[in-house]
C-alpha cells in the first residue's frame, strides 16, 4: 500500500473518521479489518484517525488504533500537531499517558514552536502537562547503560535499567510501594546496584533543572527516588532485618492514632534535601507542608503526589493503607476502617495496626450508633414535615376549590397574561 496522502481517502476510511467521531469502537474495529483501510490514513488537514480519537478524548478508540499499529509520532498535520498534542489539548490524562507509553516524542514542536506540554499548559490542561513532564522513556534511561565519552564502563549496568525504569514509572509514590518494588528484584536490592542507580537519578535530576526547557516535576521525582534508593542502601548496610526493617519503620504508626510518623518525616526530609533551592516547585511544596503539624492533613505524601503526578481524585478513591495502591477493596474484618490490596499488604501492616484496630472498631461503632440515632430523628422530623404539608395542602385545596377550578386558571393565565411569558428582548 502506498504512503498516505492528505485527503486521499477510500470510502471505508471516510467511514472510519465518522465512526471515530461517533465513538463507535465496534464499528471502527470492523473497518480496521477491511483491506482498503489504512490505520495511518490522513484527512484533508493531515490528521490521522489516532489524532481524531485523541482530540475527541476517546480512550477506547485510541487503544484500538494503537493495537492496529497507529503511528503515534505521525507529523503530517498542517500545523505540525501530533497525537500527543491533541491528547494534551483534550485534557484527558489517560490518553496522554497512553500516547507517551506508545512512544510519543515529547520534544517535537508544532509550527509555532510549542511542545505538547506547552500547548496543554496554554489551554489550562495542567493535569496533562504533569503527565507529560512526569514521563520518562526507557530510551532516556538506556542512554546511561552505554559508556559515554572516556568512560570504560557505563554508569548504569544494562541489567538494572529494566527494574529501575519500573520504579521511575510508578505513579504511586508511597515509599512502602517503592521499597516493595526494589525488594522484589534481587538485582536491584543490593547496595552497589542501589548506589549506581542513585547516582544516575541524581544526574537526571540535574539535567532536568539545567536543560533549556526546565522540568522541575521530573527533577523532584528523580530526587525523591534517589532518596528512597539511598534509604534502602543504608538499611541493607546497617540493619540485620534489611529492607523488611525499612518497611516496618515506614509503616509503624504512633500509639495515639496509628499515624506513620517515620514515613512522614522521611518524605519531608527528602523534599527539604532537594539540591536546587531556587526551584519554584520546591518552594511551593515547602510552603504547603511546613505549617502542617505531623499527623494532620495534608500529609507530605499527598502534597508530593499531587505535585508530581497531578493525581486526580486522590482523596475519594480507595487506596491501600499499606502500599498506597489504588483500587484496594479488602477491608480489615474487625475494625472495617482500613483497606488493603490483598492479604500480603494486610499481613505487613498488622504488627502496627493491631495496636489500634480495637480502638478504631469502637470509634466506628460509636459513629454508626450516632448516625443511626440521627437518621431516626431525621425520619421523625421528615414524617412530621410531610404530615404538615399534607395538612396545609388540604387547607389550600379547600380554599381554592371554593373559588375556581385550578386546571382552567393555569391555562388561562399562560395565554392571557403577557407578563408570565419570558421576555424575548433584553
Ligand atoms: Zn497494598
Ligand atoms: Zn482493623
Amino acid at each position: 500500500m502506498s504512503a498516505p496522502k492528505k485527503g486521499d481517502l477510500s470510502p471505508s476510511e471516510k467511514e472510519l473518521f465518522e465512526v471515530i467521531t461517533a465513538g463507535n469502537v465496534q464499528e471502527a474495529s470492523r473497518l480496521l479489518g477491511c483491506k482498503d483501510v489504512r490505520v495511518n490514513c490522513l484527512d484533508e488537514y493531515g490528521m490521522t484517525p489516532l489524532m481524531h480519537a485523541a482530540y475527541k478524548g476517546k480512550a477506547d478508540m485510541c487503544k484500538l488504533l494503537l493495537q492496529h499499529g497507529a503511528d503515534v509520532n505521525c507529523n503530517e498535520h498542517e500545523h505540525g500537531y501530533t497525537a500527543l498534542m491533541f491528547a494534551g489539548l483534550s485534557g484527558k490524562t489517560d490518553i496522554t499517558w497512553m500516547m507517551l507509553d506508545a512512544g510519543a516524542e515529547t520534544d517535537v514542536v508544532n509550527s509555532v514552536g510549542r511542545t505538547a506540554a506547552q500547548m496543554a499548559a496554554f489551554v489550562g490542561q495542567h493535569d496533562c502537562v504533569t503527565v507529560i513532564n512526569n514521563f520518562f522513556s526507557r530510551a532516556r534511561l538506556d542512554y546511561y547503560t552505554k559508556p559515554q565519552g572516556l568512560e570504560k564502563e557505563p554508569k548504569l549496568p544494562a541489567k538494572l535499567a529494566g527494574p529501575l525504569h519500573k520504579v521511575i514509572m510508578s505513579t504511586n509514590l508511597n515509599p512502602v510501594k517503592m521499597v516493595m518494588l526494589i525488594k522484589e528484584n534481587p538485582l536491584l536490592a543490593e547496595v552497589e546496584a542501589l548506589d549506581k542507580c542513585r547516582r544516575v537519578m541524581e544526574l537526571i535530576c540535574e539535567k532536568c533543572i539545567k536543560q533549556q526547557d526546565m522540568n522541575e516535576v521530573l527533577a523532584m521525582k528523580m530526587h525523591y527516588i534517589s532518596c528512597v534508593l539511598g534509604k534502602c542502601a543504608s538499611f541493607l548496610k546497617d540493619r540485620e532485618d534489611k529492607l523488611d526493617g525499612l518497611l516496618k519503620s515506614l509503616l509503624k504508626g504512633r500509639d495515639s492514632d496509628g499515624f506513620p510518623v517515620y514515613q512522614e518525616k522521611f518524605i519531608r526530609e527528602c523534599i527539604r534535601k532537594f539540591p536546587y533551592c531556587d526551584a519554584t516547585l520546591l518552594q511551593q511544596l515547602v510552603r504547603s507542608i511546613a505549617p502542617v503539624e505531623i499527623g494532620n492533613d495534608p500529609t507530605a505524601l499527598s502534597v508530593l503526589t499531587q505535585a508530581i503526578t497531578g493525581q486526580v481524585g486522590f482523596m475519594d478513591a480507595e487506596f491501600c493503607t499499606t502500599c498506597g495502591e489504588k483500587g484496594a477493596e479488602k477491608r480489615c474484618s474487625i475494625c472495617k476502617m482500613v483497606i488493603y490490596c490483598d492479604q500480603a499488604c494486610q499481613k505487613m501492616h498488622w504488627f502496627t495496626h493491631k495496636k489500634i484496630c480495637k480502638k478504631l472498631q469502637e470509634q466506628r461503632e460509636k459513629q454508626e450508633a450516632e448516625a443511626a440515632k440521627l437518621r431516626m430523628q431525621q425520619n421523625k422530623e421528615e414524617s412530621k414535615a410531610v404530615q404538615d404539608a399534607i395538612d396545609s395542602m388540604q387547607e389550600l385545596s379547600v380554599e381554592t376549590s371554593s373559588e375556581v377550578t385550578p386546571s382552567n386558571t393555569a391555562a388561562e393565565t399562560e395565554t392571557s397574561d403577557p407578563a408570565s411569558t419570558p421576555a424575548a428582548d433584553n
